[in-house]
């Protein structure tokens, strides 16, 4: 089997350090460390206008903001294809298909789906789009024209995949037919990674929540972000708590035992500075300077890439133009396949041409 390897992201703002440790951080391993036949990753920016349908200009702007990101972190042209969803027209077609494979009730049982519903306010309001409330078929689609069977996500998008996989399996039972590829997620090793915590305590960092440290923030804004995370009040000599502990959660994903010989030498490791301060005698300023250092040092060469990449628009530009057509090729190739098995390809030969004439000469 080949191994297709495709991720996406919503062009709704600059990508922050939960998606590096999610998702980025994972698609520059697998293209640097592994054997695969494609890899692609999509700009979702149909998928950003589900609840961002009156500001279209904010999706626009994100685009080139979002593919900075992605040079910047190490996604290399010459290994990774880059396209924009809109502009894949097979996709909202292959969308409609699966359309009719899916309940209702099905759709709105997704818990990423209902919590973003909660934080959108949608809930109360009764106006979710129903765009909004079908995004995770059409990411179905995006998934499936592809033929990807490698999704390297954070866990939010577990049930995303659970319901790709199952209009996979109703398409090619109730076709039958057989493909339409299953797609497993590839989640980052370290559970503090799959869904690392916003600056403000809430369990995900979202850029329609503001609540991130961006991959681009300047040195001064780490610093004042780092040091506004909110911590558990407590005298200096009390046992610290590391349950639910934002700093500790940043250190976990981003700290290495060289830091420590760098810039906290009184440790060796994280486990030991867990055990001290567990018990009581460092205060969180000084955690919070730790993490810091660590942060300027890991977002440092990241911002310096992007600014390099800032004069090469026009190179931005074109590799989004030829990714996308050649993404363009592949969905639409799926798309013949899937009408062929629903048996609505009525033009492609002469098969249904002769079907008819057949039934009406009898
Ligand atoms: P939005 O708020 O607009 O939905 P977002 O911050 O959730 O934006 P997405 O574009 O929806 O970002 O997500 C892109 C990818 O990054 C997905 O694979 C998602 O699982 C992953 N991701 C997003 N936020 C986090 C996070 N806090 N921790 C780990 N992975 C994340
Ligand atoms: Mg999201």
């Amino acid at each position: 089997m080949k191994n297709i390897i495709l991720t996406a992201d919503r062009p709704t703002g600059r990508l922050h350090i939960g998606h590096y440790v999610g998702s980025l951080r994972e698609r520059v391993r697998l293209q640097n460390e592994t054997t695969y036949d494609e890899l692609y990753v999509m700009i979702a920016d149909a998928q950003a206008l589900t609840d961002n349908s009156g500001n279209p200009q904010k999706v626009r702007d994100n685009i080139i903001e979002v593919m900075l990101d992605y040079l910047s972190v190490g996604l290399d042209p010459e290994k990774t294809t880059f396209c924009i969803q809109s502009q894949i027209t097979a996709l909202p077609e292959i969308t409609s298909y699966y359309m009719n494979l899916v309940s209702l009730n099905r759709l709105l049982r997704n818990p990423t789906i209902k919590s973003e519903i909660q934080a959108r306010g949608y809930g109360s309001e009764g106006g979710m789009p129903v765009g909004f409330a079908t995004y995770p078929i059409s990411q179905a689609a995006d998934i499936t024209a592809f033929k990807a069977n490698l999704i390297p996500v954070g866990d939010d998008q577990e049930p995303m995949l659970e319901q790709t996989r199952e209009i996979v399996r109703s398409f090619n039972h109730t076709y039958n037919c057989n493909f339409l590829v299953e797609c497993k997620s590839v989640l980052a090793k370290n559970l503090s990674c799959t869904r690392l915590p916003g600056t403000d305590g809430c369990a995900k960092m979202s850029k329609s929540v503001g609540n991130c440290i961006f991959l681009s923030d300047e040195p001064s804004v780490i610093k004042k972000k780092v040091n506004s995370i909110k911590t558990f009040p407590r005298q200096i000599d009390e046992p610290g708590i590391l349950e639910n502990n934002i700093l500790f959660i940043y250190l976990d994903a981003f700290c290495t035992d060289k830091h420590f010989e760098k810039y906290y030498p009184e440790f060796k490791n994280l486990d030991e500075l867990k055990e001290s301060y567990a018990k009581g005698g460092i205060g969180d300023g000084k955690i919070k300077a730790f993490l810091n250092n660590i942060l300027q040092e890991e977002l440092e060469p990241i911002r310096e890439r992007r600014k390099s990449f800032e004069n090469k628009i026009p190179m931005l530009i074109d590799l989004l133009k030829r990714g996308t057509a050649k993404a363009n090729e592949i969905a639409s190739a799926t798309l013949n396949e899937i009408k062929q098995a629903m048996g609505i390809d009525y033009f492609s030969n002469d098969e249904f041409e002769n079907e008819q004439i057949k039934k009406f000469t009898n």
